[in-house]
């Protein structure tokens, strides 16, 4: 399996298709969610073109690794969710339910999600 450089998160970091942005550096970009789960649902992408969570972890640099991480961190702390908590998850090919194939976490929050899948 290859990158389609066609998905949609490829196209937002292109600037071809608007979001609005919580934080942005050089390693990731974090914007809402277009279609919001719970009252805060942000999505954090590399900038880098990785498919899902393993491709980035086995294919990565530490430097972007590294600094995608600390940017889900420095999203959680815009979004106001370090005192209550929240959920990060990341969707994994068909049985994980991925619909754009560029890696992404998922932060939840703003209320009480639940335990898991339910
Ligand atoms: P996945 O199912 O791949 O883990 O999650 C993809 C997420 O991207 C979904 O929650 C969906 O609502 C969101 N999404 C899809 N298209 C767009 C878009 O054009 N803009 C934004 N902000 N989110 C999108």
């Amino acid at each position: 399996m290859t990158y389609d450089s066609h998905n949609i998160f490829a196209r937002i970091l292109r600037g071809e298709i608007p979001n609005k942005t919580i934080y942005e550096d050089e390693y990731a970009l974090a914007f809402h969610d277009i279609a919001p789960q719970a009252p805060v649902h942000a999505l954090v992408i590399p900038k880098g073109e990785f498919m899902d969570v393993c491709d980035f972890s086995l294919n990565a640099g530490a430097a972007q690794i590294a600094g995608f991480w600390q940017a889900v961190a420095k999203t959680v702390t815009a979004l106001e969710l370090e005192q209550n908590g929240f959920r990060a998850i990341s969707n994994c090919k068909e049985h994980g339910g991925q619909e754009v194939p560029h890696f992404h976490v998922h932060i939840l929050g703003g209320k009480p999600v639940g335990r898991m899948i339910s």
